[in-house]
């Protein structure tokens, strides 16, 4: 089965938080999956490249329209496969409402169904 990395942008905002939170519970739920750290790919930390590179396909998760987990994996020459940017696809204002759960559950299934898609190809 294809592994495939999921990178969060996790920023200071509900949508970055939110960000990592539907990452860290898809985690759990699907097989073949890993976690990107976003800060080790544009600082160029080895072990972090390594490990980001190891996966067949990428799910950048960003925020807000400047994509900083796209633009994290494209700093490392990691190509993406899924982009998803969280204000524009589920309407959700940026704000300092760290605990927000706002639309989590969707954010969760989409992502486990982008997993299942890129698995099945
Ligand atoms: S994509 Fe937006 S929310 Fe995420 S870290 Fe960048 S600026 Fe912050």
């Amino acid at each position: 089965m294809k592994e495939i990395g999921i990178l969060p942008c996790s920023g200071a905002c509900n949508v970055g938080s939110l960000s990592n939170k539907a990452v860290v519970n898809t985690l759990e739920e699907k097989e073949n999956t890993d976690f990107v750290c976003a800060l080790g790919l544009p600082l160029g930390i080895e072990g972090i490249i390594k490990n980001g590179k190891s996966s067949d396909g990428y799910i950048a998760l960003n925020g807000c329209k400047v994509r900083c987990a796209t633009k994290a994996l494209m700093s490392a020459g990691i190509p993406v496969n899924e982009e998803i940017v969280i204000t524009e696809r589920y309407d959700i204002e940026k704000n300092k409402n760290f605990r927000s759960e706002e639309k989590l559950d969707e954010m969760i299934e989409d992502l486990k169904n982008n997993v299942d898609q890129f698995q099945k190809n």
